[in-house]
């Protein structure tokens, strides 16, 4: 029998202390898809779309696609986005027209009117095709994954590699399960093991240490009969909210106790290991010193501002780093991206070869990461801000950051750009002219996702730490929601 399927692509990740609200402009400066065209965009790309339209085509599922969309991370979705982005999903899941439910989310979201935003959307959705209609949904493991969402969403499977490299099969694996519940061979549910901190330590990092011990055994417990798939989210922690924090999932049938026994071993270990940090976070006269001492006969230097990370909700404007390597006198380097749309609308107004004043940076709070910078500069390159994607998470999908520019001071070339995006890819340097594999340091806004490309032309890597919005000093931020004795916050 032809199984019609209704899916649907809706990401956030909201950092709650940020001062940008996160409205409608904010998805459509990153992607709004309506159906036909987001599978155009994404059914070749290593997007969770793909994985699921994979399983639909070996299945001969009839998918109506509704949407993908997306905004950087940032900060509270207005309701108005909100009601806007779940409104086409409602509207089409008309009761008794699918057999089932398959959503791709991130599971961070915080909407301005509630805290859990993937709860609400599901709700709605319960509201409508009621509790008979199986839905899968994935999920990024940086998910905060409330009670609600584990009660609402039959099948539950998160991204098990970080940097994110795996969607596109972690979309087929959910699929695969859907596949099966709809046909009626199993018939799982989710539960959830959680512990008080605001996130695992290492912020949930796969390509090192303790997590990959953890996803192991979680293989060997999904070759189970009865285990469909097991989940460990590292949290996000710049999320003030109730529900916060590492969770360890699995969906399953069967005997629930023996899996919420093993989901409490692996929170366990989470719990047990929080002191095992990974990242070394230098300052940034140190991350400036090594790169004037640095030799660059294995490739550059990275510097990672870990701190200023857009992927975060971080502004992207920090200019801490910057300014201590342009005093250090660094040379042979690029940087990016400095977000800061004011500045490149100015230098629009400019010529390539010209040299301006500007003030660079630093506008949003300048109390994360320094305030503006007062240089000359020489302009490079200025770009509408488009790029295309080739590296092991974006490879084939566009990216945009908006109106654009490359400027040099003394020995740097700087990436600024109008729409906050991390540097996850050699494309967001290459597009505008900068080849980072050629200079002998790159420094860039990034905490883990950089390691994806830039690992692979990176003769050193460190990290560091500029005290912007995602500074792991998790004492500077104000929280107020989050349950209290809380890890970090509340060290023993
Ligand atoms: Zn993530």
């Amino acid at each position: 029998m032809t199984f019609k399927v209704l899916t649907a692509e809706i990401y956030h990740e909201t950092n709650t202390f940020s001062r940008h609200p996160t409205d409608e402009q904010a998805f459509r400066d990153r992607y709004f898809l309506t159906g036909a065209e987001a599978i155009t965009q994404r059914r070749d790309a290593n997007t969770e779309l793909a994985g699921f339209l994979d399983v639909g085509r070996a299945h001969g599922w009839e998918v109506e696609h509704v949407l993908s969309s997306a905004a950087g991370p940032s900060g509270r979705v207005t309701r108005a986005a909100f009601d806007w982005l779940c409104e086409p999903l409602i509207a089409a899941a008309k009761p008794g027209n699918f057999d089932g439910i398959l959503l791709g989310l991130h599971g961070a979201m915080v909407p301005d009117f509630r805290e859990d935003g993937e709860g609400e959307l599901l709700r709605r959705l319960r509201a409508v095709v009621g509790q008979a209609v199986p839905i899968a949904i994935t999920l990024d493991p940086h998910a905060n994954v409330s009670r609600q969402m584990c009660e609402l969403a039959d099948i539950i499977v998160a991204f098990k590699t970080y940097p994110h490299v795996d969607m596109r099969e972690i979309g087929r694996q959910a699929g695969e399960i859907l596949q099966r519940t709809m046909a009626g061979e199993i018939k799982p549910r989710t539960i959830s093991a959680r512990r008080p901190m605001l996130e695992e330590v290492n912020g949930g990092r796969t390509d090192i240490g303790p997590m990959l011990e953890r996803l192991a055994s979680a293989r060997a417990y999904e070759a189970q009969a009865d285990v469909f798939a097991v989940s460990i989210n590292g949290g996000f922690a710049s999320a003030d909210i109730a529900e916060v924090g590492p969770t360890v999932l699995v969906t399953g049938q069967g005997d629930f106790d023996a899996h919420q026994a093993f989901a409490e071993t692996i929170a366990d270990d989470i719990w047990d290991r929080r002191h095992e940090v990974l990242n070394e976070y230098v300052s940034v006269e140190t991350a400036a010193a090594v790169a004037v001492a640095y030799k660059s006969d294995d490739g550059p230097l990275v510097i990672a501002d870990y701190a200023d990370n857009p992927g975060g909700g971080g502004y992207g404007d920090s200019t801490n780093l910057l300014k201590a390597m342009l005093d250090a006198g660094v040379t042979d380097a690029c940087f990016g991206p400095m977000v800061d749309g004011e500045a490149a609308a100015a230098l629009h107004g400019s010529a390539v070869g010209e040299r301006v004043e500007i003030a660079l940076g630093g506008k949003t709070d300048a109390r994360f990461g320094g305030g503006p910078l007062e240089l000359n500069v020489e302009i490079v390159a200025l770009s509408d801000g488009h790029f295309v994607g080739d590296g092991p998470m974006i490879g084939g999908l566009p990216g945009n950051f908006g109106p654009s520019a490359v400027l040099r001071v003394h020995g740097i070339e700087i990436l600024v750009v109008t729409i906050a995006q991390q540097m996850l890819d050699l494309q967001q340097f290459r597009a505008f002219g900068i080849d980072p594999a050629a200079k002998r340091v790159v420094a860039l806004k990034s905490m883990q996702h950089f390691r994806a490309a830039f690992a692979q032309i990176a003769g050193k890597i460190i990290v560091c730490d500029s005290g912007a919005l995602c500074t792991p000093r998790y004492e500077r931020m104000p929280y107020r929601n989050v349950p209290r004795p809380i890890f970090p916050l509340d060290r023993e």
